[in-house]
């Protein structure tokens, strides 16, 4: 058997009001708590109101910035650090969908070394970061349990994901905090938890215990596919997704995302379609490229998982969950390609022949 390492420091709890029910656990981090959220939905989908009511009652302060963006800008992270560090804070507490909890981790990380900026994330130099907790209000990212921070670089003109690997000690997770997300942001988010499964059962690195959690997500997602396709979500059903999303946090977390999330990042930056959806977009495409039978067996694996008897069934079901796809020209298609093929440790991860030009390919297949 091939050899390899597998690490989740994260400690989970999983249920309906686990928060609440284990709240004793903040005890652990400290006086002063940093609550990091977006602007609106940490406060209507009751999850600010079970924190704030949690630290209240074991006296723990609390001081929020509330104003993480979607796909949050190196320029915000940088703001809610110097807040942390003014209001002393001992932890951080991320609330929300993938965009608050990749920016606590770059916050907490700002927060234990004033004095630098968000640059620094990107310096291949391990930085100290505070104490973390993370609570997911999206099931997709899977961010509670990777160690990645995904911010918006306006200087490069795309996303990336920084340098530093920053796990959360805590997640908690409850699905009723998912009760009213719109359909379509569910469907984004399924979808981004999809393809971190995919993508991360099929990486260089993939290994032994990656596949295995791999595919119990894949069998839990193919739960849902009614779902997904009528938009009726029962709390069950909200549970099995954000159980699958947390899943792909533990696959991506050991064997990465590959060239769906790379190129999909450009559709993000360019064209705003939301980071799900992306990645859905490109991903008939990708699969297709495997051309080793050991992967076209995995392949074969995942579909069955999943429930369907081919690609082609399973590119027509992304069809008809996503979004009509908007147009596309030749000349976005060849700035897409030179952004992505800049990215070599994301190429790396691909397990057969890559080049410039097959990433022209997925682009031209899945845009045009
Ligand atoms: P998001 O950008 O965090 O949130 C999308 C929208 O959903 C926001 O408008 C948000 O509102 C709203 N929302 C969140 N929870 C809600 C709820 N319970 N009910 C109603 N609305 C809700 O979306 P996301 O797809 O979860 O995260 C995407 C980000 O995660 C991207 O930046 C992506 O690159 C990153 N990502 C990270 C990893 C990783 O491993 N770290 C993996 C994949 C993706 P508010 O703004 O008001 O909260
Ligand atoms: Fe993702």
């Amino acid at each position: 058997m091939d050899s390899f390492q597998y690490f989740m420091p994260v400690k989970i709890y999983f249920g309906k009001n686990c928060i609440l029910e284990k709240k004793e656990v903040f005890r652990n981090f400290g006086k002063k708590a940093f609550l990091v959220t977006g602007q609106n939905s940490a406060k209507k989908n009751g999850s600010f109101h079970d924190i704030t009511e949690a630290l209240s009652s074991l006296d723990i302060d609390f001081v929020t910035f509330d104003q993480v963006e979607e796909n949050p800008t190196t320029e915000t992270i940088e703001k809610a650090a110097r807040i942390g560090i003014s209001e002393k804070v001992d932890f951080v507490i991320g609330i929300g969908g993938g965009s608050p909890m990749d920016a606590a981790k770059s916050i907490a990380c700002l927060i234990a070394n004033p004095g630098l900026t968000a640059t620094a994330l990107y310096e291949p130099v391990a930085l100290k970061h505070l104490p973390l907790i993370e609570i997911p209000t999206t099931a997709g990212t899977g961010s509670e349990t990777t160690p990645y921070s995904i911010l918006t670089l306006h200087e490069k003109k795309t996303k990336a994901s920084n340098k530093q690997s920053v796990f959360a000690d805590v997640a908690f997770l409850d699905a009723k905090y998912m009760l009213h997300l719109p359909v379509s942001t569910t469907i984004n988010t399924a979808v981004d938890a999809l393809s971190h499964l995919i993508e991360g059962y099929l990486a260089v690195k993939s290994n032994f215990l990656s596949d295995i959690i791999a595919e119990s997500g894949f069998k839990i997602i193919g739960e849902c596919l009614d779902a997904l396709k009528t938009g009726e979500f029962s709390f069950e059903t909200r549970e099995k997704l954000l159980l699958a999303s947390t899943l792909g946090g533990f696959v991506i977390a050991q064997a990465g995302t590959s060239l769906p999330h790379l190129m999909g990042y450009a559709l993000t930056y360019h064209r705003n379609i939301p980071h799900g959806q992306a990645n859905g977009i490109l991903t008939k495409a990708y699969l297709a490229l495997f051309q080793e039978p050991k992967n076209q067996q995995k392949i074969k694996t995942f579909l069955n998982l999943l429930g369907f008897s081919s690609l082609d069934a399973f590119g027509d079901f992304l069809e008809q969950v996503l979004p009509e796809k908007s147009s596309f020209s030749e000349e976005e298609i060849k700035q897409f390609t030179a952004l992505s093929v800049q990215n070599k440790t994301k190429l790396a991860t691909f397990p057969e022949k890559i080049s410039e030009e097959i990433i022209y390919q997925i682009y031209q297949k899945s845009l045009l």
